[in-house]
C-alpha cells in the first residue's frame, strides 16, 4: 500500500501538472466509488484545482467549493487518463478537465476498497480523515514518548495505527522497527528513552529517505522498487549485520526484522509455525 511518502511524492506531482486546470465533470465509474451524497460533486464544476495535498494516506483534491478525498488503499493508482475509455480496466472515478485532460482512479484487483469522498470546508474533521492522529513525521520526541506509553500495545502494531498516527503502513513499520534496532513485537509502554531517542531519529529518517526517493521517480513506485533493508527481504542478509531477514507472516501483512539487530539473536517465530496468528 502507498504510504506517507509515495502519496506525498504523488501529491506533488499531480500538483504540478494539473494545479489551475478547471474541471469539466467529476463521475464515479464504479457504484462503490463515490462514499458521500453531500456536498454534489458537481459543486466543484467549472473551478480550477487549487492543489493536491495530503493527509495520513489520502489525496486531498482542492478546489474552491468542495474537496475530493481519495483514498488508494492498496490497489488503487490516480493517474493520466490518456485514452479516456468509456469502461476502463479498474476504473473507479474520473476528473475530466476543460483543457481535454483527465485523471483516472484505478483499482485493481476485486476488493473495491478504494474510494472518493467529497467534503466541504476544512476535510480534517470530517470523515474520512477525522479519526487520523497527528502526522507521522510531525512528531518531536517527547510527542512520541507519549504517545507510546499512553498506547501500549507491540510496537509494529503502533506504528501502523492511523488512529495513534498518521501515514505509515507495514513496509515503513518494517523498515523504521530495523533502523531503530528495535523488535517489532515489543511493548510500547515498556521502551527506555534511548530506545525512544532511537525511534523517533528512524521514523524520520526512513520516511525522509523515502520521500527522496519517490520524489525522483515520473509515477508512485510499486512496492518492489522502494529501498529499504527488511521489507520482503526475508532470508536475504540485512545490510546491518549480515545475519538473515525473518519474517513473521499474518493473514494481511508480513513483520521482518534481523534477530541480530532487533531482538537480541532471538528467532521469535519462524513464518510456518506462525502463519496465520491473527
Ligand atoms: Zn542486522
Amino acid at each position: 500500500m502507498p504510504e506517507m511518502p509515495e502519496v506525498q511524492a504523488h501529491a506533488e506531482r499531480l500538483t504540478d501538472r494539473y494545479a489551475g486546470d478547471v474541471l469539466d465533470r467529476f463521475r464515479p465509474l464504479a457504484f462503490t466509488a463515490l462514499k458521500t451524497a453531500t456536498p454534489a460533486p458537481e459543486s466543484a464544476q467549472g473551478h480550477p484545482l487549487v492543489d493536491v495535498g495530503r493527509r495520513g494516506k489520502h489525496l486531498l483534491l482542492r478546489f474552491e467549493p468542495v474537496t475530493f478525498v481519495v483514498h488508494l488503499m492498496q490497489g488503487g493508482r490516480l493517474k493520466e487518463d490518456a485514452k479516456q475509455a468509456a469502461k476502463p480496466r479498474g476504473g473507479q472515478a474520473r476528473w475530466s478537465f476543460s483543457d481535454g485532460r483527465a485523471l483516472l482512479l484505478t483499482e485493481a484487483g476485486t476488493e473495491r476498497k478504494a474510494g472518493v469522498w467529497v467534503v466541504a470546508g476544512d476535510p480534517g474533521g470530517q470523515a474520512p480523515l477525522d479519526h487520523l492522529g497527528p502526522e507521522a513525521d510531525s512528531l518531536d520526541r517527547d510527542t512520541v514518548a507519549e504517545l507510546l506509553t499512553a498506547h501500549s500495545m507491540r510496537l509494529h502494531g503502533w506504528l501502523r495505527d492511523q488512529r495513534i498516527l498518521a501515514g505509515l503502513g507495514r513496509r515503513l513499520a518494517n523498515e523504521i522497527c530495523h533502523r531503530a534496532k528495535l523488535s517489532p513485537f515489543g511493548t510500547t509502554a515498556k521502551l527506555d528513552a534511548e530506545a525512544v531517542d532511537r525511534l523517533h531519529a528512524a521514523m524520520g529518517a526512513c520516511i525522509e529517505e523515502s520521500l527522496a526517493y519517490e520524489r525522483t521517480r515520473d509515477d508512485m513506485s510499486s512496492s518492489a522498487d522502494r529501498p529499504g533493508a527488511v521489507h520482503h527481504r526475508e532470508k536475504e542478509a540485512c545490510p546491518v549485520c549480515g545475519d538473515t531477514v525473518r519474517a513473521v507472516e499474518y493473514r494481511s501483512y508480513t513483520v521482518n526484522y534481523c534477530p541480530t539487530c532487533q531482538t537480541g539473536g532471538k528467532v521469535l517465530a519462524d513464518n510456518t509455525t506462525s502463519r496465520f496468528l491473527k
